[in-house]
Parts: structure tokens; C-alpha cells; sequence
């Protein structure tokens, strides 16, 4: 089955420039594909390939890929990064993950946990919730910026719309400054539908093997949807730029889910043109005599 180019696919693609909304976007399409067996395969190979593109990612030595994953609770970044990774060497790839900030973490600028885990050249990067969550949870609980003790940050009266567009633009300057550096920044906005993390919700409450997963304060931001499908849809509208574009993956199908996210990858890093590196003929001349050493013991 021949696997389509879903990065330029405008029902995945927040095409820079342009205003969004979550709402425009289906969390069921599933790209004309027929059903799960279908993108199970072509998953299957595009894990393959990524296999691939990991050694001459590493060969090649001047890109590093940084993978970005938002989303509401349950819809599904964990298995989505289990297996859309799960065939790479664990040497070239590393996965962080960002949860309400410390205090260690609160007195430094919002950038700091996230800048020191940026991948080294060669090798991913995996973002589970990153800096977007300053534009995301933090917009729909102003709140919690009293706790970053922000100069002018006094109360929430303060925080105006012009906060915001700053916060925009420092994440805009920062995705320029790495991409230009040679970090290839993928955004995936994992996009599920309230009535599919409902069924999630039950599911994890219902099955005893799934009620770890489950936490009751993910109900109580559950109330909120409609403030963070406002936040998501400014996040993509305001970040979403050609040289780092969002793509909102419809999640409501998890084999589409992974199978949209692997697609992108490989397609993105196919665009950098990698190659293993060529040795010089001094190098060459080097390799023929050690050939001869080794065949003449
Ligand atoms: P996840 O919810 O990602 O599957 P988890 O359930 O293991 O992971 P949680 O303890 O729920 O982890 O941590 C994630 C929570 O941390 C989310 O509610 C998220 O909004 C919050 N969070 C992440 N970054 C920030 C931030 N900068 N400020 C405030 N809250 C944040
Ligand atoms: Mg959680």
C-alpha cells in the first residue's frame, strides 16, 4: 500500500498565516484510508524507515529532530510516542516529559527546563507537553503565573492580551533560532473530541488494569474544554509559521493517530536530504591500507 504525503494534507496541516480554529479540524478523518489494518501496515513501515532515517540522521550529524506532542488528557501522546518510536535505538532518542513546574523549575524563565533537554545534533528529541503548556493550561489558569514572579505580573488583571502575543512571539523567535541552528522542530497538537475523552475517561474507570491512568483532576479540567479549544486554536493561529507548522493529528482513531505522526516524521526528515557522509580520498587511501594490514596477518 503506497503511504500519502500527509504534510501537506490542509485537514493536518495549520497552514502558517492563517487563522484557526480546533474546530475546523476533524478528530476522525482518517485521509481516505480504510480502516485499522490498513494504517497498523503502514505504520509497520514507516517504523522501518524511520529505523533508517535514525542511522543517517546520527551519520549525517547536522540536524537533530525535536518532536513536539500537545494535547488534552487521554488522548492518547504516551502510546502515540510508544509506537511511533518504538523501532529506533534508544542511543539517538530521548524522551522528556513536563508536568507543573517545580520550584527550582519557577525560578528560572519558562524556556530553562525545556532548553536543557533540546537534542544534540544526530539525534531526537521528544517533547511529551513542552513550553506550550505556558500558552495552553497556564492561559486557562492565569493564576499560576503569581507563582513565576513575573516583573509587572502583580495580579491577573495584569495579565493582558499583549502578555500573550509576547509569550507567542518568544516561542516563534526561539523555533526560528533552532531551526535555523539545524534543529528540525515537529508540532503535533493531538486532537481529540470531548465525546471520545469521555469514552477514554470511562474506559480508564471501568477497566482495573486502566485505573492508573485515571486521575480526577483530569475530569476537573475536562470542564474547562472550551477555554482550552480557545487557547489551542490562538496556539495554532499564533505559532503555527513555515518553518515550524502545526499539524493537528485527528485523534479520535488511534491507529490513524500513530500512522498520521509517522508519516509526517518521515516525510519531514526525507525533505533534509541525509546522507551518510562520503570519506575524503586521503580517508579512502587510509581504508585500503588498512584492508591490506588486516589481510596480510
Ligand atoms: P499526562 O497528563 O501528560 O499524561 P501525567 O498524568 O503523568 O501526564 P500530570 O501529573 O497530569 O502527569 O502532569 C501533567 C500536568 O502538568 C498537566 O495537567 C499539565 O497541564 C501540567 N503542566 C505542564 N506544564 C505546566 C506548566 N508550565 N504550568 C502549569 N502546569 C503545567
Ligand atoms: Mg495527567
Amino acid at each position: 500500500m503506497k503511504s500519502k504525503n500527509l504534510h501537506h494534507d490542509n485537514a493536518i496541516l495549520a497552514q502558517p498565516g492563517k487563522k484557526h480554529k480546533v474546530s475546523d479540524f476533524d478528530p476522525s478523518y482518517k485521509a481516505g484510508l480504510g480502516g485499522k489494518d490498513d494504517g497498523l501496515l503502514l505504520l509497520e513501515q514507516n517504523v522501518n524507515e524511520m529505523i533508517e532515517l535514525q542511522e543517517k540522521l546520527y551519520a549525517h550529524n547536522r540536524y537533530s529532530v525535536l518532536l513536539i506532542f500537545q494535547a488534552m488528557d487521554a488522548a492518547g501522546k504516551d502510546g502515540t510516542i510508544k509506537h511511533v518510536m518504538s523501532g529506533l535505538n534508544p542511543q539517538g532518542c530521548e524522551v522528556y516529559s513536563f508536568k507543573a513546574p517545580s520550584a527550582a523549575e519557577l525560578d528560572h524563565d519558562y524556556m530553562w527546563r525545556t532548553n536543557r533537554c533540546l537534542p544534540e545534533r544526530g539525534r531526537f528529541g521528544i517533547f511529551n507537553r513542552s513550553y506550550y503548556e505556558e500558552v495552553l493550561v497556564v492561559k486557562v489558569h492565569p493564576e499560576f503565573l503569581m507563582a513565576q514572579n513575573l516583573p509587572g505580573i502583580k495580579n491577573t488583571a495584569n495579565v493582558t492580551k499583549k502578555f500573550w502575543q509576547s509569550r507567542y512571539r518568544q516561542i516563534n523567535d526561539l523555533e526560528k533560532h533552532l531551526t535555523e541552528n539545524g534543529t528540525v522542530v515537529l508540532k503535533f497538537f493531538l486532537n481529540v473530541s470531548k465525546e471520545e475523552q469521555k469514552k477514554r475517561f470511562l474506559e480508564r474507570i471501568d477497566d482495573p488494569a486502566k485505573n492508573w491512568k485515571f486521575s480526577s483532576n483530569d475530569v476537573k479540567e475536562r470542564e474547562h474544554w472550551d477555554e482550552y479549544m480557545k487557547a489551542y486554536s490562538e496556539m495554532l493561529t499564533a505559532t503555527s509559521t513555515e518553518y515550524a507548522p502545526w499539524y493537528v493529528i485527528p485523534a479520535d482513531r488511534k491507529w490513524f493517530m500513530r500512522y498520521a505522526v509517522s508519516n509526517i516524521i518521515i516525510h519531514r526528515l526525507k525533505e533534509l536530504k541525509l546522507a551518510f557522509p562520503v570519506l575524503a580520498e586521503s580517508e579512502q587511501q587510509k581504508l585500503e591500507e588498512a584492508r591490506q594490514m588486516l589481510l596480510s596477518e
